[in-house]
């Protein structure tokens, strides 16, 4: 046997490289400080400005806060595509990241502060932060593994886990810090936090230092920036027509909702005609049709998300106002069923993976599109629980709260099928040198997805909890079984990315002993 010592970053534990660990350990405190602070925004803006132990708030309607919480949500997710822009262009994954840490430090500290500007700057510094570091930290994830390693998905899974570990222990955490010390404390302990992400990122770095380091473009004969794809635009007709048509629309959009969505699909505009230059580039028709289908699952991505993500909004108040929540004589605090997904997310994460995992090894359907198709229909049978809670709140006038519990469970079984596996099945599927960008439009993609769900649970109030329920279940199971009936020309466009997928690290042994003998 080989006694050759092996270099940092090919050291393992528990089978996964260690880089893992830190980046999992780097976006938990990440994901602390961006869902603690969450947790407070709505509330903070609501509270009255005198008069309140935990301090002074804003005074804002109801309205007003939820307006911005919309818009800030959806934002600090969309700043991912500059985000993943800046990393593949600029400085690398690896960078993008420690630059994100440093103005989320930056971010979190300016809103311990108590005036009006410290808040809209501190927003302001979260949204460049979160979109510098979170697609770029999880393409590094994908960096860690070669080309055709079936640990990849279950890395991806343990990631997944450490965000919700971030999330479950800042939903229990940050109310107490609150309750006891106000306001600005719980924005200062997110701060607290987000230094810990990256104490513990810069530690980590001699685990790291082959993934996420920036690709010199002059290495590249074929490299093109984005101003030239640009450029090249004005002598691509059908493109060109494309952009304008959605330009068009951009400023009907403008004139007739606001300025906020007139900008934002400008925005996506000048996204869409950017994608519709690089497909025209890429230099062959596998890239090309990898890069489609990339795009067409996150069609499956929004819809998920704009379903799921009632959770914070329809799902909560239905808890708050028609839910039963005693147990054994204690009343249950509402917002302790937020903490439900990430709990389920900590306990089932690893036995999905697995499971998917042994599937594919018995040579069983369980490509990404699959799963993520599988994902949509099971989150969207969850609402099916909710169905039934509707129904006995209009025949009794309450509802269990087991429905909200079997609804949750089977929201994070979906969830679990789709949003990790689609992390990694960028990675799998994105050409090299747009790796991040693809990873800030998927995330992009989920941000979209969180402004439909404000839309359709406001909807609510006009058409009642049972039909918007209803139609969720209808909606999703519908578009689930609709990409699953196409799934074998999808998967055809993936040229085989996950046909070849196989245990390298125990081949590799393998060869090693022969080697060696
Ligand atoms: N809850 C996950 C996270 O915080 C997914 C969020 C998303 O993809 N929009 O990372």
């Amino acid at each position: 046997m080989s006694t050759a010592i092996k270099p940092e970053h090919q050291k393992e534990l528990f089978g996964q490289p260690i880089g893992l660990y830190i980046l999992f350990l780097t976006e938990m405190w990440e994901r602390f400080s961006y869902y603690g602070m969450r947790a407070l925004l709505v509330l903070y803006m609501t509270t009255a400005t005198i008069g309140d132990d935990r301090g002074a708030g804003l005074g804002w309607t109801s309205k007003e806060a939820l307006a911005l919480y919309g818009w800030y949500t959806m934002l600090v997710y969309v700043m991912s595509i500059p985000g993943g822009m800046i990393a593949d262009k600029l400085i690398g994954q690896k960078k993008a990241v420690l630059v994100g840490a440093i103005i989320l430090c930056l971010g979190h500290g300016v809103l311990v502060l108590t005036d009006i500007w410290a808040f809209y700057t501190g927003l302001g510094l979260v949204i460049l932060g979160v979109g510098l570091l979170k697609p770029n930290i999880s393409t590094m994830v994908g960096g860690l593994y070669k080309d055709g390693d079936i640990r990849r998905d279950k890395g991806f899974s343990i990631f997944y886990i450490g965000i919700n570990l971030g999330s479950l222990l800042a939903t229990m955490i940050v109310g107490l810090v609150v309750a006891k010390w106000g306001w600005h404390a719980g924005f200062g302990l997110a701060g607290i936090v987000m230094v810990l992400g990256l104490i513990n990122y810069i530690y980590g770095q001699k685990y790291l230092t082959h993934v996420g380091n920036f690709i010199e473009a002059k290495d590249d004969p074929n490299e093109i920036s984005y101003g030239k794809l640009y450029s090249k635009l004005f002598s691509s007709p059908i493109q060109l027509g494309f952009t304008t048509v959605l330009a068009i629309l951009s400023g009907i959009g403008w004139y007739y909702l606001d300025w906020g969505y007139g900008l934002l699909f400008l925005f996506l505009t000048a996204i869409a005609a950017l994608l519709m230059m690089i497909y025209k580039e890429l230099d062959s028709q596998a890239y090309k049709d990898r890069f489609l289908v990339l795009l067409l699952s996150f069609i499956m991505v929004i819809i998920f998300w704009g379903a799921f993500e009632q959770a914070g909004g329809l799902m909560n108040l239905y808890t708050e106002t028609n839910t039963d929540r005693m147990l054994f004589g204690w009343e249950i605090p509402t917002v302790m069923f937020q903490s439900l997904n990430a709990g389920f997310i900590i306990l089932f994460a690893t036995a999905v993976a697995g499971y998917w995992a042994k599937r594919k090894l018995k040579g069983k359907e369980a490509s990404s599109l699959f799963k993520m198709a599988l994902g949509i229909i099971i989150m969207g049978f969850g609402f099916l629980f909710m169905v039934f809670a509707a129904m006995e709140f209009e025949k009794s006038g309450t509802s269990s709260m087991i429905w909200l519990v079997l609804a949750y469970l089977f929201h994070t079984i979906g969830e679990l099928c789709i949003s990790p596996v689609a992390l990694s099945f960028i990675t799998k599927l994105a050409p090299v040198k747009y790796a991040s960008l693809m990873m800030g439009v998927y995330f992009a993609a989920t941000g979209l997805g969180n402004k439909v769900a404000g839309i359709v649970g406001e909807s609510a109030s006009d058409y009642g909890e049972l039909t918007i329920f209803s139609g969720i279940v209808i909606f999703t199971v519908i578009i689930g079984a609709l990409f699953i009936m196409i799934l074998k020309p999808l998967k055809r466009l993936t040229h085989g990315v996950e046909d070849q997928e196989r245990d390298l690290k125990h081949e590799e042994a393998e060869g090693f002993e022969l080697a060696d003998n």
